[in-house]
C-alpha cells in the first residue's frame, strides 16, 4: 500500500508567499518587526471589516494570554471557558494563577451552551466571586449561539474572549468571527484555514489597547534609552518572515473558505443514505461557518455491524487517510478534571462518537475517491 498520506488539515500556499519572504530578506528585516508584519495586520483589519485593530503575534495562545492580561485577570479570579476546546483555549487561565470553570457544549453549534453558561455565572456570583472573563469558542469553524452568550455576558457584566482561532473567515448573520469579542483571537497555525507556519493575533477595538498589547509582547519596555521595565514583559512577537507568508495566505483565503466547505459539501453527499452517520452543519442561515473541519457523528445503534467511531478512524488510518476524535472536553482531561464543571454529558457524548474527516483546501479529486471509498465500503 504504496497511497501517500491524505491529512486532516495541512498547509496550503497560495504561491505569492515567497515573494513577501524575499522582500524580508532583501531588506534585511529578519526580525520582529517589519513591512510584513504591518501589512498582515492591515490585511487582517480590512478582511474583519469592522473598526478593530489587529497585532499579529507568535501564537493564538499567546493572544488569548495577553487578552487575559488586558482584561485584568489575575491569581485567584475566576475565567469560564467552554469545555470542548483545544487545551490552548484554557491554560492561559492558569498562567494567571486563575481558576478555569468549565461550559458544557449543546447540540446545535457543538458551544458553549448559554443555560449552562448561565447556571455557572449564577453560582460563582453566589459563591462571592464574579468570574473575570468568559472564553467563548468557534469549534471547528461553526459560529456558537452569539446573540444568546452576549445577552448572558451584558445581563452580568463579564466580558467575552473569543477564541476565533478555528473561525477566519466564518461569521454570523452577516458579522466576521473574530469580532464579537471584548477582545477576540486567531491562530495561523501550520493546520489551520490559513498559516504563517506557527503565528496568532489579537483583535482588540481601540488604539490603546493595541499599543498595550505591542508594549506586552516586546518585553514591556518602559521609555527610556536603558533597557527599563515596571512590569512583567512577554516575548510574543510575530516574525516578519512568518508574517510574509501571511500576507500571502490572505491573498487565498476566500478561496480556501469555498474549498473547504466543498469539502463538507462532499461529505453531506457522500453520507447522504447512511445509516447512523450524521455530518455537523449549521442549522440557519444566520450561520455562516468555513468549515475549518467537517466532523460526523457516528451513531453505532444505526450504522451497519454497530461500527463505531474508533472502526471508522482505524479503517482509514490504515489506508493512510488521517482522522482524529472531536476535542476531548477540558472537563475530562488529567490536568483540569479538579476544576468545576457546570453542565451534562453533551460534550462528553460528542466526544465518544464524533469524528473530523479529512476537510484540506488542497484535497484533490483522487482524494476524494481514496476517502469515499474506504468510508462507503465500510458502512453501506
Ligand atoms: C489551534 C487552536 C488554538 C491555539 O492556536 P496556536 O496558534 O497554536 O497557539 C487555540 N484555540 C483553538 C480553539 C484552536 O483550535
Amino acid at each position: 500500500m504504496n497511497y501517500p498520506k491524505i491529512w486532516l488539515s495541512s498547509p496550503h500556499m497560495g504561491g505569492t508567499e515567497l515573494n513577501y519572504i524575499h522582500e524580508a530578506f532583501d531588506t534585511n528585516w529578519i526580525a520582529p518587526v517589519g513591512a510584513n508584519i504591518t501589512g498582515f495586520e492591515h490585511d487582517l483589519e480590512k478582511y474583519l471589516s469592522k473598526d478593530v485593530f489587529v497585532t499579529a503575534l507568535n501564537s493564538a495562545t499567546a493572544a488569548i494570554h495577553l487578552g487575559l492580561i488586558l482584561l485584568d485577570v489575575k491569581a485567584g479570579d475566576v475565567v469560564i471557558c467552554q469545555s470542548m476546546t483545544f487545551s490552548a483555549s484554557a491554560n492561559p487561565i492558569l498562567y494567571q494563577g486563575a481558576t478555569p470553570v468549565f461550559i458544557d457544549s449543546e447540540l446545535e453549534t457543538w458551544n458553549l451552551c448559554p443555560i449552562a453558561l448561565e447556571a455557572a455565572i449564577v453560582d460563582c456570583i453566589y459563591k462571592g466571586q464574579s468570574p473575570k472573563a468568559i472564553i467563548t469558542v468557534h469549534l471547528y469553524g461553526v459560529p456558537y449561539k452569539i446573540d444568546e452568550i452576549r445577552a448572558i455576558a451584558n445581563k452580568y457584566n463579564i466580558p467575552i474572549l473569543e477564541d476565533s482561532a478555528e473561525a477566519l473567515g466564518s461569521s454570523y448573520k452577516g458579522q466576521k468571527c473574530g469580532t464579537f469579542g471584548d477582545i477576540s483571537v486567531f491562530s495561523f497555525n501550520g493546520n489551520k484555514i490559513i498559516t504563517t507556519s506557527a503565528g496568532g493575533a489579537i483583535v482588540t477595538f481601540n488604539q490603546k489597547l493595541k499599543k498595550k498589547v505591542e508594549f506586552l509582547a516586546s518585553q514591556s519596555k518602559d521609555e527610556a534609552p536603558h533597557y527599563q521595565h515596571s512590569e512583567t514583559g512577554y516575548n510574543y512577537q510575530i516574525s516578519n518572515i512568518c508574517a510574509g507568508i501571511g500576507r500571502g495566505q490572505m491573498k487565498v483565503l476566500d478561496e480556501h473558505i469555498v474549498l473547504r466547505r466543498a469539502m463538507h459539501d462532499f461529505y453531506v453527499t457522500l453520507f447522504d443514505n447512511i445509516p447512523g452517520i450524521t455530518v455537523f452543519s449549521t442549522t440557519s442561515h444566520d450561520y455562516f461557518a468555513n468549515y475549518w473541519l467537517t466532523s460526523i457523528l457516528i451513531n453505532p445503534s444505526e450504522t451497519k455491524n454497530g461500527i463505531d467511531r474508533e472502526t471508522i478512524r482505524l479503517t482509514l488510518l490504515d489506508s493512510n487517510i488521517e482522522s482524529r476524535p472531536l476535542w476531548k472536553p477540558m472537563h475530562l482531561q488529567p490536568l483540569f478534571e479538579k476544576y468545576p464543571f457546570y453542565g451534562n454529558k453533551i460534550a462528553e457524548t460528542l466526544f465518544e462518537n464524533g469524528l473530523s474527516l479529512p476537510s484540506g483546501s488542497n484535497l484533490t479529486d483522487s482524494d476524494r475517491d481514496r476517502i469515499g471509498t474506504v468510508l462507503l465500503k465500510l458502512l453501506s
